[in-house]
């Protein structure tokens, strides 16, 4: 899915440092196909892996230098060192990878420099997961050179540290566990709480299904302080049920956690957060049974949920939904953060064209600028290419 080549990559990393690096990286952008707000809960998910990268070309250096450069930000490449790195200084991209480069060293790892140069094909700010797909290759190739004894997912907790001291984003660990762990052909069923794994066979050709992504463009400026605040709302809900984390509050005991919270808001917090951990459970009861068509109608039952009980949906996210299943599509729901960003689509192969078409055509009604679309195929996690 990338465009540039392993060999273009190499060629730019050459063109920048003098020499040519010492092996190239892949790290990809996910969908998640069900359990939104549910990963800081201690709850479940469900990503799968796109075929879009992140790429890195990596080369190690002794003398405590950081040179970083993207070839899809104008500007020259950033030269940082080691032993300064300091969590939220600013410096704007790049504050991602040199994050990981200072929490590998915060963990104890001695990592003495890099030239790192970067290119990705996940596209940012569309809730794919971009800044996991950075902070991921980053983790593994600087891994691969110093031969640190880290695993994938220890990889994945490393570059959440980053992001969320460094960068100083409050995320939870699905997305960088995705980037780092998924597998193709395969949704990832990760419990954030004991992080346990398991490999879901997510075959959507061989049932006569596709999986569209429809990035919308927009991204609402509401959405940073929104994340906190629904993240605050569920600690709270927690507290006055008494529980470590919402994860513990299960769907049969639902009702009556309702009634003992004080406030509208975290009561439905609460009810969305529940509910997705119990739809995340029967989706996986469903693909385990083969019956993968059976997944739409629960898609769209937790687009409800983020729309009307977490509400961190928005107009164009709603008109992709509604449309898609109005379309002909088994069911429909945003992925990822929410305010913008893209939404998935499960349908019927032969539904492929109408539904892109009605995507289409709404928006051009609503004035709104074509939406992307394009397959989730579900692909490989982090790995080294050359
Ligand atoms: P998402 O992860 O959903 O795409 P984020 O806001 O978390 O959105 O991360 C997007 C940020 O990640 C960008 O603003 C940029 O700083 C960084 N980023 C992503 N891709 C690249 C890239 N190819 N080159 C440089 N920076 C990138
Ligand atoms: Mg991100």
């Amino acid at each position: 899915m990338n465009d540039t080549t392993v060999a273009e990559v190499a060629a730019s990393f050459r063109e920048l440092y003098g020499a040519g690096p010492q092996g190239v990286w892949a790290a990809p952008g996910r969908v998640n196909l069900i359990g939104e707000y549910t990963d800081f809960n201690e709850g479940f998910v469900m990503p799968l892996a796109l075929p879009h990268t992140a790429l890195a070309a990596v080369s190690r250096r002794t003398d405590g230098v950081l040179r970083l450069h993207s070839a899809d930000i104008q500007g020259p490449v950033v030269e940082l060192r080691v032993d300064e790195l300091e969590p939220r200084s600013g410096s704007g991209w790049a504050a991602y990878p040199a994050g990981v480069v200072w929490a590998l060293r915060a963990a104890g790892h001695a990592v003495t420099g890099a030239d790192i140069h970067l290119t990705s094909a996940v596209p940012t700010g569309a809730g794919l997961s971009s800044s996991a797909a950075l902070e991921v290759v980053t983790a593994l190739a600087l891994r691969d050179l110093y031969e640190l004894p880290l695993t994938m997912a220890q990889l994945a907790a490393l570059a959440q540290r980053a992001e969320n001291e460094f960068v100083g984003v409050p995320c939870g660990i699905m997305d960088q566990t995705a980037s780092a762990c998924c597998t193709e052909g395969h949704v990832l069923h990760l419990d954030a709480r004991d992080l346990t794994r398991h490999q879901i066979p997510f075959d959507l050709p061989a049932q006569g299904l596709r999986l569209l992504v429809v990035d919308t463009r927009v991204k609402h400026a509401l959405g940073d302080g929104a994340y906190a605040q629904r993240r605050a709302g569920c600690e709270q809900g927690a507290r006055e049920l008494g529980v470590r984390t919402l994860r513990d509050v299960s769907a049969a005991q639902l009702p009556d956690a309702l009634a003992e919270l004080s406030s509208p808001t975290v009561r439905d917090y609460v009810r969305h957060v529940v509910s997705d951990n119990e739809r995340v459970a029967r989706v996986a009861a469903l693909l385990a049974a083969g019956d993968v068509r059976a997944v739409g109608p629960v898609l769209t039952e937790g687009h409800a949920s983020l729309r009307d009980d977490l509400r961190v949906s928005c107009a164009e996210l709603d008109l992709v939904v509604d449309t898609a299943v109005a379309a002909g599509a088994l069911g429909a729901r945003m992925t990822g953060g929410g305010f913008g960003g893209s939404a998935i689509v499960l349908l019927d192969e032969p539904a492929l064209g109408p539904v892109s078409k009605a995507l289409t055509s709404a928006f051009e009604h609503a004035d709104l600028a074509a939406p992307r679309l394009f397959e989730a195929v579900p692909s490989a996690g982090a790995r080294r290419l050359a």
